[in-house]
């Protein structure tokens, strides 16, 4: 009877059996959701790590070898994995690849060519956008549910908790922002990223580069941009954490614009989404703000 007791108290004890469920993720945002949706029951293996560039990746065999066993594959997808379709051939018959924002409404990419001289039909990053991020949360906890239906019940509760969350970061990110009148809406940044954000919160975006961060502008249309930015009192030019090009540093010098506090494009450098969404909210505000 004791010893009985001392096995109970003991295995109560216990720290929880090893993470249930291996996700393999092709973007840093979707490893943070998808640990929020599972806690410890997930283990999650960001296959192009902290620093990398979710536009450029091509997946190594060793970067496979260390999702294997992964049940999930969680992809941005709206175009943004040139990569997908080899991928996707690498994965077949193994694990389940989920491109997220595949059943998204997505926004035109704002340029036409690129200089590698394919068109981009789709603005790929959706990630700036809460109200999709919070989409994308039920997108991924369906995913997870399927491959882990003994853990569906708490993924359930730990996602509505996350979307709380999200819900609260929409309203303090509109509270912050309403400090911008309306006629200085006006982000100037990088490589077109933030058209989403834009969208969801009255901003014109006005974007140096392309929608990855390789397209340098040519000189017509960078002359273009110089007279949009001027007419338009632009108070600062945004770097990015990722990237940040010479080109840059020209364009505040010829222009006289101040540069602002670099923004979180594509979701890299080891933040969380909500961490993310803060910084480039304080980032925009603290430039562009009276
Ligand atoms: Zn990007």
């Amino acid at each position: 009877m004791l010893r009985l007791i001392f096995a109970t108290l003991l295995s109560g004890c216990l720290p929880l059996a090893a993470a249930e469920l291996k996700i393999a993720v092709l973007h840093p945002l979707l490893g943070d959701l998808a640990r929020e949706i599972g806690g410890d029951r997930v283990e999650t293996i960001d296959l192009i790590g902290p620093n990398g560039d979710p536009h450029h990746f091509e997946p190594r065999p060793e970067d496979l070898q260390k999702a294997a066993g992964a049940k999930l594959y969680l992809v941005a997808g709206m175009g943004l994995e040139g990569y997908l379709p080899k991928l996707k051939s690498v994965v077949a018959g193994k694990a389940e690849l989920i491109e997220v924002g595949a059943t998204l409404p997505p926004l035109a990419g704002c340029d036409g060519d690129d200089h590698e001289g394919h068109h981009h039909a789709v603005d790929p990053h959706w990630w700036h956008s809460i109200e999709l991020f919070r989409r994308a949360t039920g997108i991924v906890l369906e995913a997870m549910a399927t491959a882990a239906p003994e853990d569906a019940a708490l993924f359930r509760k730990n996602a509505a908790v996350y979307q709380k969350k999200l819900d609260a970061l929409a309203i303090a990110s509109r509270k912050e922002i309403s400090r911008i009148p309306r006629d200085r809406r006006h982000l100037a940044t990088t490589h077109a990223a933030f058209n989403y954000l834009c969208k969801d919160f009255g901003f014109v975006p006005h974007p140096v580069q392309g929608l990855n961060r390789e397209q340098m502008p040519d000189p017509r249309e960078l002359a273009k941009l110089v007279t949009d930015l001027k007419a338009n009192q632009v108070a600062a030019i945004f770097p990015e954490k990722e990237s940040n090009p010479k080109i840059l540093s020209t364009l505040t010098h010829d222009t006289g614009i101040k540069l602002g506090d670099p923004l979180i494009a594509d979701g890299t450098g080891g933040t969380s989404y909500i961490e993310m969404y803060r910084h480039n909210v304080a980032a925009i505000v603290k430039g562009l703000a009276p």
